[in-house]
């Protein structure tokens, strides 16, 4: 019996592992790769994997996931020192789920095309959480057909999947969501610290805001577990977050969009990673405000 062509799967990282993870417990065959050794060997332990030492490793590779930090690592591992996408048998299929520039794809899709591969684009939200329950909002770009070859794989990781346009479409738009999402977490912050400097318990003004008109993703789902427990751990990196404000001003920069807001908002996204360094989850953004404003939250 000849073998099920595989899946490959480079980015095991806080979101790769448990979307990589899914499709090995829906019955794929998954050849996962990360740059941390140790951490793509404990995922060929905990989902009986096969793991990929090498480009060499992707020769039987149908369909090729990228879940990497940015654009400028994918393009640098497909087609840059990592070389993967020469190794892929031609008309293979290359999905990036990772969040970028969509201005990386300018490097990477001549040498697709030269070597007859498709590419689209599919970034995602929803979390740590989200990848874990296979509930993930996909924003998939490109050719209908690369994307239906693409569809069994995103029906096990996402739950609503939509179909944005051309390659990079989804990358805009998980941007512009991102930028949304990032400013509402940030001004949330300021609102709590004013309530608090007022008199008003922070974990009080929450609640409140969670069921009025202030109400958004952070007020629901990072405030209480991330913020106010001090914990800071939602699974998602402030370098990230920053990185995807400056995607997103690079679009309306492209588009000539004026974005006052925004422009502060990626400012104080790009200050307070620079401040708290690579390893801080974004939610930490909390205490590069609190620092600026001279206080800090404390629920009662
Ligand atoms: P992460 O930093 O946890 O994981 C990235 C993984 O890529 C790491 O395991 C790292 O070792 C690996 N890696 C880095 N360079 C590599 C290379 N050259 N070759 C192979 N592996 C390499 O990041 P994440 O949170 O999993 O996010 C991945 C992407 O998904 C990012 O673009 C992020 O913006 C996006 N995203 C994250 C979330 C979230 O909640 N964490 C949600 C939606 C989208």
């Amino acid at each position: 019996m000849t073998r099920p062509e595989a899946i490959g799967f480079i980015g095991l990282g806080n979101m790769g592992w448990p979307m990589a993870g899914n499709l090995c417990k829906a019955g794929f065959r998954v050849i996962g790769m990360d740059a941390d050794g140790e951490r793509q060997a404990a995922f060929a332990d905990t989902f009986g994997a096969e793991v990929a030492e090498g480009a060499e490793a992707f020769a039987e590779t149908d369909r090729l996931i990228t879940m990497l930090p940015d654009g400028r690592i994918v393009a640098d591992v497909l087609v840059g020192a990592g070389d993967v996408l020469r190794h892929l048998p031609q008309g293979s299929l290359v999905i990036d789920m990772s969040s970028g520039d969509p201005s990386a794809y300018e490097t990477i899709t001549p040498e697709v095309e030269r070597l007859g591969h498709a590419m689209i684009d599919a970034p995602v939200s929803g979390g740590t959480g989200g990848a874990e329950a296979g509930t993930l909002t996909i924003m998939t770009g490109g050719d209908d057909a690369a994307i239906d070859r693409a569809m069994p794989l995103f029906e096990v990781m996402g739950g609503k999947i939509f179909r944005t346009g051309g390659l990079g479409s989804g990358q805009a738009m998980k941007a512009l969501n991102n930028l949304a999402s990032a400013t509402a977490l940030m001004v949330t912050i300021e609102v709590l610290i004013t309530a608090q400097r007022f008199g008003l318990d922070p974990a009080m003004v929450n609640s409140i805001l969670n069921v009025s008109t202030g109400r958004n993703n952070s007020t629901d789902k990072k405030i209480a577990p991330h913020v106010l427990s001090r914990t800071f751990d939602s699974g998602f990196g402030l370098s990230l977050m920053a990185k995807d404000l400056r995607t997103a001003h690079a679009i309306a920069e492209r588009t000539k969009t004026p974005v006052p807001l925004s422009d502060l908002a990626v400012q104080m996204a790009q200050q307070a990673s620079e401040a708290l360094g690579p390893d801080a989850d974004h939610t930490a953004v909390a205490l590069w405000i609190e620092e600026r404003v001279g206080d800090t939250l404390k629920p009662s």
